[in-house]
């Protein structure tokens, strides 16, 4: 009774406000999922367990902004990225080390990831060298944390120009398919790849074919397979 309770009143707060900029948190990941969250089109709810997970990490951070502060390492948390037109995002912390300022990031992951981990994961190098590219930064720390057994992990990244410009034009070809309604292609390895199992908007896109595709005509497929199975 009380378990249905609790897990309802995640459900009920689940945020899917309308996406309007990307987030730098998009940056790695599929373009058809990211245009289906602009588009809101339908999606699976979130697990409450999963929300759960969420809100633990985000809990897990907080403690650690606390101890970065009782350290006085010329902390600020939680920075916005400085105003851009398509994109926002907000880095855990700004910090200075030996007179050095870095870009923190900080990643709760499970254990069986962690002990495997010998390099920081492709898409969290990606976010971070967006937020060493807007706050003009020239280097960064991700900092992983197991979630069960709290060991830590620190990897440094060092800024790169190349790979920034290359992240931003594939956020700008993205945001040229949301104008045209152009519902991006497949991910190559699909469904194989990671983003595949977890995705909330898996059940739509086996509906489509794997290439490019009107979004005007296959919303209206979406929406008359909705009918038929409400
Ligand atoms: S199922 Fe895979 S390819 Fe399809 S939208 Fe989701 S992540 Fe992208």
């Amino acid at each position: 009774m009380l378990k249905e309770l609790i897990d309802q009143f995640y459900l009920d707060n689940q945020k899917n406000k309308d996406q309007t900029r990307f987030y730098i948190t998009d940056a790695g990941k599929c373009p058809r999922a990211v245009f289906f969250k602009f588009k809101n089109a339908p999606r699976e709810p979130m697990d409450a367990r999963i929300m759960r997970i969420f809100e633990r990490g985000e809990n897990m951070h907080r403690s650690i902004f606390n101890i970065l502060y009782r350290l006085r390492l010329g902390v600020v948390t939680e920075i916005p990225i400085p105003t851009s037109e398509i994109i926002s995002g907000r880095a855990d912390a700004i910090l200075c080390i030996g007179n050095e300022n870095y870009v923190l990031d900080i990643k709760s992951i499970n254990s069986m990831i962690f002990k495997r981990m010998a390099a920081p994961k492709e898409e969290n190098v990606y976010q971070i060298q967006l937020y060493l590219h807007f706050f003009n930064i020239k280097k960064g720390i991700l900092l992983y944390i197991d979630k069960d057994q709290q060991d830590m992990k620190e990897f440094f990244v060092d800024y790169d120009e190349q790979l920034c410009n290359s992240l931003l034009d594939k956020f700008n070809s993205l945001k040229a398919q949301v104008e045209k309604n152009e519902v991006p292609a497949r991910l190559a390895d699909y469904p194989r790849n990671w983003q595949c199992s977890y995705c909330q908007f898996k059940d739509i896109c086996k509906m489509a074919n794997g290439e490019a595709l009107n979004w005007e005509e296959f919303k209206k497929k979406v929406a008359e397979q909705e009918t038929q199975t409400s």
